[in-house]
């Protein structure tokens, strides 16, 4: 987690604007003591002192927190964004990124790997319920250049909340979204004789792939300025359910 609480003035404190000596600093959920990690290489923040028993700050990876923090700070330079907090705590839901952009309420989520759908669902009917959007992101990957992707479950998830697309943090403000479009598999023709020993032939032909799909990427997007907040119903096909929701989406017209 990138916040901790000051024991000495009970202040929520970034890692990266605290020292060693400012401390103990204790986990705003569990009150345990946290260790304060300023490396060289990764981005400054808690962790808890073990032995330890919170799912604060758990599965964030380095990148993870790198994401949440370059987003944090260019909101932090936007005058239409306002109370702005890092890991902002509703009790049912901690934000990643919480604020007010032109007054509507946003969530920011970033996509962890230990997140399941059903964590991913749960926690956007709690945000329906407080009132707040949300955008979920997932970060950006050197496959989606391919031709051929196999989304996970959640980005599935995703393309289906957000009206057939997956948001992708590059940098800063950054976001590419994503369609996913079907992809076709060649079926080779191939013949062979029955037991009668007449001819038989099968394939030849293309057949939409369950499994991949093709990524067409959007015109890139500006978090603070390209999204709007938008009501969505419940919605459920095959494997993939979503709850009613409120959902901060962009305004682009369909590219694929
Ligand atoms: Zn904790």
């Amino acid at each position: 987690m990138l916040c901790g609480v000051r024991v000495q003035d009970n202040l929520k404190v970034f890692a990266s604007n605290s020292e060693k000596e400012q401390g103990p600093f204790n986990c705003p959920g569990c009150k345990h003591e946290l260790v304060l990690r300023k490396g060289r290489i990764k981005v400054h923040h808690f962790a808890h002192k073990p032995p330890y028993n919170c799912e604060r700050g758990d599965g964030e990876s380095d990148v993870h927190r790198k994401c949440k923090e370059s987003i944090y700070n260019s909101l932090s330079k936007c005058s239409h964004v306002t109370n702005l907090e890092v890991e902002a705590d509703f009790g049912s839901v901690i934000a990643d990124v919480y604020c007010l952009i032109n007054n509507v309420p946003v969530a920011i989520e970033i996509q962890r790997s230990k997140l399941s759908v059903n964590e991913i669902t749960a926690r956007t009917s709690a945000y329906e319920k407080l009132g707040i959007h949300v955008l979920w992101l997932a970060l950006f990957n050197k496959n989606l250049g391919e031709e051929k992707y196999n989304p996970k479950a959640w980005e599935k998830w995703c393309h289906a909340t957000y009206f057939g697309r997956v948001y992708y943090w590059v940098a800063d403000l950054t976001i590419a979204p994503v369609h996913f479009s079907e992809y076709q598999n060649y079926v080779e023709s191939s013949s062979w004789y029955n037991e009668c020993g007449e001819e038989q032939s099968a394939g030849g032909y293309y057949k939409s792939s369950k499994r991949y799909k093709t990524p067409s990427i959007g015109t890139y997007l500006n978090l603070a300025t390209d999204f709007n907040p938008s009501y969505k119903q419940a919605w459920t096909r095959g494997t993939v359910h979503v709850p009613n929701c409120r959902v901060y989406n962009d305004k682009l017209r369909k590219w694929w």
